[in-house]
């Protein structure tokens, strides 16, 4: 399988001194779904956000489909779409309206065609004529995935998915992700919750002082540490 996503010896250091990321190297295969899993402060966000252009690094290199993301920005910014942690959307805007700005920003022309199916498969096409203020917090959640998925990236982030959600929502965004991947997109999404990372994914990885303790697949993962011994050394 080739690799989508290429992270070599990523390092960050930021102003205040904090060392967030330290050395950090790994591959993620096209079609896989991979779950970072650790605690406040590990590093996750950091990582997601040098990998999707919104911090520099202070060593190291990120490629996109072979695209190095300091020189050929433009290229890997195409294949690449963020969920972030924080639900910002403009309340009086339409949902069906956030998501043809966002494919505008990327500069690319109308597509009433795809602006529907991902209204669809997001069950949201209901929804596209009620402002964002009106929306549940699930459905904000899936106008979010939607707005990222505007311009058809190859790879998708996913930064605490299900952070502060209850069960019934977790289990819907559980849902959404196995649906995104059935139709080929590459999932990375950041998590504290064992439960899900071992419920989704096929690869886990775990972050904790900004270093990559491991990176293996899930089956292999629970045999060899069993749940109690990897939430122990995580926590
Ligand atoms: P959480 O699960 O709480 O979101 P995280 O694993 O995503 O945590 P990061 O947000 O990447 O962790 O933070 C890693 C470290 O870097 C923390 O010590 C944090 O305080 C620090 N940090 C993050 N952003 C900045 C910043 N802009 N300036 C200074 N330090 C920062």
């Amino acid at each position: 399988m080739a690799a989508i996503l290429e992270v070599d010896h990523l390092s960050k250091r930021y102003g205040s001194g904090t060392s967030a990321l330290n050395d950090v190297s790994l591959d993620i295969n096209e079609g896989e779904i991979v779950a970072l899993l650790g605690p406040n402060g590990a590093g996750k966000t950091t990582l997601i956000s040098i990998i999707c252009g919104l911090v520099v690094p202070t060593s190291g290199t990120v490629r996109v489909g072979g695209h190095d993301i300091r020189t050929d920005w433009r290229a890997a910014r195409k294949m690449i779409g963020l969920v972030p942690q924080e639900i910002a959307l403009e309340p009086f805007e339409k949902v069906i309206d956030c998501v043809r700005y966002t494919r505008g920003l990327y500069g690319l022309p109308p597509d009433e065609a795809y602006v529907e199916q991902l209204l669809r498969s997001l069950a949201l096409w209901d929804k596209r004529e009620a402002r964002t203020r009106e929306l549940s917090g699930g459905m904000k959640r899936r106008v979010l995935i939607a707005k990222a998925l505007s311009h058809r990236p190859k790879v998708l982030f996913l930064d605490e998915p299900t952070a502060g959600v209850d069960v019934t929502l977790r289990r819907e965004m559980w849902t959404v992700v196995r649906e995104l991947r059935a139709q080929g997109v590459t999932i990375i999404l950041t998590t504290h919750y064992l439960e899900e990372a071992e419920d989704m994914a096929d690869r886990i990885g775990v972050i904790n002082h900004g270093q990559l303790l491991l990176m293996r697949p899930k089956s292999e993962l629970m045999g060899e540490f069993g749940k109690k011994r990897l939430v122990l050394d995580l926590y």
